[in-house]
C-alpha cells in the first residue's frame, strides 16, 4: 500500500459523509433506479450497452434479501420497458449466500426466470475468497435448471482462476460466459498475486483459456497492457467488431452477444478508452452502481483497496486523464 493509501486508512474514520459522496457522485449513478436510468439515457450515445448493479452486500438477515430481490425485479421491469440494451450484476452475499446457500439459490433463481423470460443475462458479481466456489456452484446449478442466461466472474490475481476456467467450461462448453477481472479484493499472497505484473500476465493468460475455451468472454480492465493483449488475443483467433465469432467450440448466440467478447468498463473510469473502443466497432459496457447504500460501498471500496484513492485524486487533479 502507498503512502496515500496509508493515508486515507488512517482518514477513513473521519471523513465526513458528503466528503465520501462527492467522491462517489462519479462512480455511482445515484440512490435510486431513476437516477440510474437517467445515466444510461445520458450516456446510450455513446455506443455502450450497460450492467446494472443494485449496491449492497454481506447482509446480515434473510428478510433484507427481499429488497434485492424486489428492486432487481424492478430494474428487470424498467430495462424491458426502456429497450435498454442492458444485463444485470447481482451479488450472492446480498442475496443471502453467506447466511443460507439454499434460500439464496432460490432468490438468484427468481431473478433470473424473470430474467430469462425477457432474454436477459444475469451476471452473479466475484466478492471475496470464501464465496468463489459456491458463487461458481451456483452458476452451474442453474445452468442444471435450465437457465442459461447466467454467468459469473473470475479473478485473475486468484491461483485458482485456471483450474476454474477448465472446470466451469468442462461443465458448460460453449454456454460459459465469464466475466475476468484482476479482482478487488486484496486476498493473501496463499492463494493470489499480489504484484502488479503477476497479476497482468495472470489477467493476459486467463483471457487467452477463455478464449480458447469457446466462453463469452467480458474482458472487465481498465488496463492498457490488458486491452492491448486482449485485442491481439481476438485478432489471433480471427475474431473482431466486423466478423461473427468464428469459435467452433462457442455457443449458440444469446442475449444479442454475437462477437463472442465484449469490453466492460466501470462508470467513471477511463470513457475515453471506452469510447475509442467503441468506436472500433467493440462492444463495450458499462458497469452501472446505484442505491441507496452507496456510503457503505464507497467506504467498503476505498478499505479494501486504498489505491482507488489515486484514482480518484487524478481524475481530480488531471480531470482529462479520467472523462466519466
Ligand atoms: P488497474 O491497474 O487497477 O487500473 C488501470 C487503470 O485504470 C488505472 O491506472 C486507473 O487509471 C484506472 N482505474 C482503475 N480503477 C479505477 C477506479 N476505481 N477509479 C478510477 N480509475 C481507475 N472485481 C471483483 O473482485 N469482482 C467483480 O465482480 C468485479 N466486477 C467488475 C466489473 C467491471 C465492469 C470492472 C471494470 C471491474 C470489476 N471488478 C471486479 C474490479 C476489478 O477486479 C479491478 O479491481 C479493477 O477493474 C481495477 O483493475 P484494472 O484491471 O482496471 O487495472
Amino acid at each position: 500500500m502507498g503512502t496515500l493509501g496509508r493515508l486515507v486508512m488512517l482518514m477513513m474514520p473521519i471523513t465526513p459523509r458528503f466528503v465520501v459522496g462527492w467522491v462517489a457522485k462519479r462512480y455511482v449513478a445515484g440512490p435510486d433506479l431513476e437516477s440510474a436510468l437517467r445515466v444510461m439515457r445520458s450516456m446510450k450515445s455513446q455506443g455502450a450497452c450497460f450492467t446494472l448493479d443494485v449496491l449492497g452486500e454481506e447482509i446480515t438477515s434473510l428478510e433484507e434479501a427481499n429488497f434485492f430481490v424486489k428492486e432487481y425485479h424492478r430494474a428487470l421491469d424498467a430495462i424491458i420497458a426502456e429497450g435498454m440494451d442492458a444485463n444485470i450484476s447481482i451479488k450472492p452475499t446480498a442475496l443471502g449466500l453467506l447466511i443460507d446457500e439454499n434460500q439464496a439459490l432460490e432468490n438468484i433463481e427468481k431473478i433470473t426466470r424473470i430474467a430469462s423470460n425477457n432474454n436477459i443475462f444475469v451476471r452473479l458479481d466475484m466478492e471475496d475468497h470464501r464465496v468463489t466456489q459456491s458463487t461458481i456452484d451456483i452458476v452451474i446449478e442453474m445452468h442444471n435448471r435450465g437457465l442459461t442466461n447466467i454467468g459469473t466472474v473470475l479473478q485473475s490475481r486468484l491461483f485458482r482462476t485456471g483450474d476454474d476456467i477448465s472446470s466451469l467450461s468442462s461443465k458448460l462448453g460453449g454456454y460459459s460466459d465469464v466475466r475476468i477481472c484482476k479482482g478487488i479484493y486484496l486476498e493473501s499472497e496463499d492463494i493470489a498475486h499480489t504484484k502488479y505484473d503477476d497479476i497482468v500476465i495472470a489477467t493476459n493468460n486467463a483471457i487467452d483459456d477463455l478464449l480458447d475455451a469457446g466462453a463469452y468472454t467480458a474482458i472487465a480492465s481498465h488496463d492498457i497492457p490488458v486491452i492491448d493483449h486482449s485485442i491481439a488475443a481476438l485478432e489471433d483467433r480471427g475474431m473482431g467488431p466486423t466478423t461473427d465469432d468464428p469459435r467452433g467450440n462457442a455457443g449458440p448466440v444469446r442475449n444479442g452477444k454475437g462477437l463472442g467478447y465484449e469490453f466492460q468498463f466501470l462508470l467513471g473510469v477511463r470513457g475515453n478508452i471506452r469510447r475509442k473502443l467503441a468506436k472500433e466497432g467493440h462492444r463495450t459496457r458499462i458497469y452501472i452502481p446505484y442505491g441507496s447504500r452507496w456510503y457503505e460501498y464507497s467506504m467498503r471500496r476505498l478499505r479494501e483497496n486504498p489505491d482507488v484513492a489515486w484514482h480518484v485524486a487524478k481524475s481530480i487533479i488531471m480531470p482529462w486523464t479520467n472523462r466519466r
